[in-house]
């Protein structure tokens, strides 16, 4: 599917080097969960999201001592900082005179325009981005007022609002999120904002937990929009390790064919024909070729009988049997492996041929 012919027309934002919105590739960022003034734990971090391809980080600044870190943290990666801001526009004005390349704050806890001007004015002298992020869990009292909780209509006029103040000021560099923990919420108060202005949208569903649940609502909120040809940076926000979001946010995106980046795994459901432990094998492969940037999709299946059929749109996979494995390419048998070891074995000798496979086609 060619992506772009579906993409909602957006300006282009700019932080750092990365560009957000116009053909811009969609970028998945994520957030440190440490606190910044611990300088080696932020480190690891960062390091980390970098390498499980993060495009974006984001870290919160508490106070206006917190963003002295902001200089010795961009000497350590190229990644693109946003600064998360919250109440105090002095904080904001401090993370940009130190060098931040974006910031995120909330208009639900910066109410005054004064001090929203003084902030967007630094951000235009020093060409940072800013993200307006419109959250359900801080919607202004007026508007809340009219609505029996913080809906998808409480979403909309907030963010009215918001384009209405952004009219007036002559800065473009600006990406818009609205995030409820409300799946639905989300996909609505999304698509009708969309369809009132042409500014970037970060997509993300707040709150949206941990695990399994984490990961289908987030999937849901942003593949829905994201199918729909809006978003153009997202953030899978999961309590637990920041570098599940960013693998999270890949999945989403390569399942929807928009980016192929890195191993897609398939493996077969299995039936009564299979005789391995499928869903160890494969959370084990999965494991070791996380980090690999070049698009793979590998199979995991079953049985000899069906699995190569089954998976022939794979471009590597194994299938079993009770005694053997069987490694085929695009569903044609390259390898017979005899197996009478432990599985493990087994799957460290799958992922040895697996490797080879991909460093020859790398
Ligand atoms: Fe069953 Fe084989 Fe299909 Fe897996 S590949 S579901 S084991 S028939």
């Amino acid at each position: 599917m060619n992506y772009q012919r579906i993409r909602r027309k957006t300006t282009i934002s700019q932080i750092g080097k990365l560009k957000i919105g116009g053909e811009a590739p969609i970028s998945v960022q994520s957030m440190t969960s440490c606190n910044v003034k611990d300088y080696s734990l932020t480190v690891q971090q960062i390091k980390k999201l970098e390498s499980a391809g993060c495009d974006l980080i984001r870290i919160a600044f508490p106070d206006i001592e917190s963003c002295k870190m902001i200089p010795l943290l961009k000497k350590i990666t190229s990644m693109p900082l946003m600064g998360d801001i919250h109440f105090d526009p002095r904080i904001a004005l401090s993370a940009i005179n130190n060098g931040i390349d974006g910031i995120r704050i909330n208009p639900g806890n910066i109410r005054k325009e004064s001090q929203w001007l003084s902030v967007i004015n630094a951000a235009k002298n020093n060409n940072v981005m800013i993200r307006f992020g419109i959250n359900s869990g801080s919607i202004d009292k007026t508007i809340l007022a009219k609505y029996p909780e913080p809906d998808y209509k409480a979403l909309i006029e907030e963010t009215e609002n918001l384009l209405e103040f952004l009219e007036k000021i002559d800065y473009k560099n600006i990406v818009i999120s609205i995030k409820s923990s409300n799946v639905i919420d989300t996909i609505i108060a999304n698509q009708v904002i969309a369809s009132k202005c042409d500014y970037p949208l970060h997509l993300g569903v707040t709150e949206a937990g941990f695990g399994r649940s984490g990961v289908i609502k987030s999937a849901i909120g942003i593949g829905t929009l994201l199918f729909k040809g809006i978003g153009d940076t997202i953030r899978v926000s999961l309590s637990g390790d920041p570098e599940d979001e960013v693998l999270a946010g890949h999945d989403i995106l390569s399942s929807l064919e928009i980016k192929k980046r890195g191993v897609n795994i398939i493996s077969c459901p299995t039936c009564g024909r299979c005789e391995v432990d499928i869903y160890k094998i494969a959370s084990e492969i999965e494991n070791k070729f996380k980090k690999i940037k070049k698009p793979i999709t590998i199979a995991i299946m079953g049985c000899v009988v069906n699995g190569p059929g089954e998976a022939k749109s794979a471009d590597i996979g194994i299938a079993f049997n009770k005694k053997e494995a069987m490694i085929f390419k695009k569903g044609e048998m390259i390898k017979r492996l005899n197996y009478t070891d432990s599985d493990y074995q087994l799957v460290s000798e799958i992922q040895d041929i697996l490797s080879k496979t991909i460093q020859k086609e790398g």
